[in-house]
């Protein structure tokens, strides 16, 4: 790879290589763009098969965060780190290293818990660090406001695809019965929406259908639904070439994240197949609209007025698509470039008066 070269072109700020012999770590901190504010964007542990392949997630998962937080109008930039590392091979002396170069960048970047680090390990990152979320437990945990932002995403949804402002009577498969799943189907269900669902696990499904009165179906039907809408909820990567000729719900809206297997070509497929698609990182920013409010101090009614602007962004976002004839992925990549460059503009014009 061409460090410099994919970095202009993907538009990074700064890439931190962090080494450590004793204790043996390596980590990699990506800073995409903090014109909005400080770089926000979780821990991720992994065994990377290769030095590039942690390189590549730390990039294009920051520049994803950049876009997350311009859509959801957070003052927050994107940012992203990598810790490669085997999860059975995980000490609190490596994690503590780690939270040590997290704090020499003075809050420029600030983090919090994703694939294979708990609550209890991002607690351990902060005996070192101040700038890091997710371990104040005063908001109860992000799922509660995703789901509220899923239901108003599939609200907006609803509203310019089938032109209904009634959720009523509808149909809806949900796919991942978690905490944002379950969540999810309880607001569906005080609407008055007849449920699908699936899940792996069996106890969560005969929950939902005692509780919900949802139809269970297995993993690979959800997907082939006669619905009005699909709302993944479980794992990334399942709209591709396989999935996306089965569908038949007009709409998909769902928490999961990079629930494209290719961005570009499975997000035209689905706008070819006149499927209108929530970009996941516009839906499911309750999460990062959360860790947000609890860093500058938990107010829950401003968080959830925060999630209101969900069902605006998104209505925008399909307008955007619509006269600009792109699909909704690029329609948010142009939203939140927009926002991006505006604020550069002003900033520009400040330095220049
Ligand atoms: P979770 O781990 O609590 O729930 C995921 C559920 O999916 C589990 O019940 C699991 O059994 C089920 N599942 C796994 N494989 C499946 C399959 N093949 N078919 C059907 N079900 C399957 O996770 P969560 O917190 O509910 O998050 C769900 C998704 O939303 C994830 O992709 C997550 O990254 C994303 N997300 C979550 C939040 C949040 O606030 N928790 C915020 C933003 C994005």
């Amino acid at each position: 790879m061409l460090l410099f070269e994919t970095v202009r072109e993907m538009g990074h700020e700064q890439i931190l290589f962090c080494h450590g012999k004793n204790p043996d770590i390596r980590a990699i901190i990506a800073i995409h763009d903090t014109t909005l504010g400080p770089a926000m964007g979780a821990t991720r542990l992994y065994p990377y098969v290769n030095e590039e392949a942690a390189l590549k997630d730390a990039l294009r998962l920051s520049r994803g965060m950049t876009y997350k937080a311009a859509c959801a109008n957070i003052p927050a930039g994107g940012g992203k780190a990598v810790i490669i590392a085997n999860p059975e091979n995980k000490t609190d002396e490596m994690l503590r290293a780690y939270g040590r170069f997290v704090n020499s960048l003075n809050g420029r970047f600030i983090t919090g818990q994703d694939v294979n680090l708990t609550p209890d390990d991002v607690r351990t990152i902060s005996q070192e660090t101040n700038h890091v979320v997710g371990v104040s437990e005063k908001s109860g945990g992000p799922a509660p406001i995703t789901s509220l932002g899923v239901l108003l995403g599939i609200k907006a949804a609803v509203e310019f695809r089938l032109q209904r402002k009634n959720l009523e009577g509808l149909k809806v498969a949900v796919q991942g019965l978690g905490n944002v799943g379950k969540n999810l189907c309880r607001h569906l269900h005080e609407h008055g929406i007849q449920l699908f669902v699936t899940d792996i696990d069996p106890v969560k499904t005969e929950e939902a259908k005692e509780l919900f009165g949802a139809t269970v179906v297995t993993p690979e039907e959800i997907y082939t639904l006669d619905v009005d809408v699909f709302a993944p909820c479980a794992l990334g990567g399942i709209l591709n070439s396989h999935t996306i000729p089965f569908l038949q719900a007009p709409i998909i809206a769902g928490a999961a994240n990079n629930q494209l297997g290719n961005e570009q070509l499975h997000s035209q497929m689905l706008a070819k197949k006149g499927i209108l698609y929530c970009p996941d990182y516009v839906i499911n920013a309750g999460g990062l609209i959360n860790v947000y409010n609890e860093m500058i101090g938990y107010d829950e009614e401003k968080a959830f007025k925060q999630v209101d602007n969900i069902y605006d962004t998104l209505l925008a976002i399909f307008n955007i698509a619509k006269h600009q004839e792109v699909s909704t992925n690029d329609a948010a990549k142009r939203l939140a470039e927009d926002r991006i460059n505006s604020v550069k503009r002003s900033n520009t014009k400040e330095i220049a008066a």
